[in-house]
């Protein structure tokens, strides 16, 4: 799996944007083009029937590159987010 973008990775204020990261399929992320018209489709089905239209207004908001340190509390608070996934996951 790839880690879609709904709205592209080159628009930092919306790069690591949770409501715009899914887990993608490589032929759809990759050789279709991310499926922008589904991806819109579901994003609003599971947050809301406003969320795509609020990520592309908040996309052109100019944004910097993160830096090392936002970067690196990003990586621990993820970390910790999968070891808490991994603890709710069912055993079966
Ligand atoms: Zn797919």
């Amino acid at each position: 799996m790839d880690c879609g973008h709904g709205i592209g990775r080159q628009h930092w204020a919306t790069r690591y944007n949770e409501k715009n990261n899914h887990a993608q399929c490589k032929k759809c992320n990759g050789f279709e083009g991310g499926k922008r018209e589904v991806y819109k489709e579901r994003v609003n089905k599971l947050y809301g029937p406003q969320t795509w239209d609020l990520l592309e207004l908040t996309s052109r908001k100019p944004a910097k590159q993160m830096d090392a340190f936002t970067i690196r509390h990003l990586t621990i608070y993820y970390s910790l987010k999968v070891k808490e996934m991994k603890l709710l996951k069912p055993a079966i």
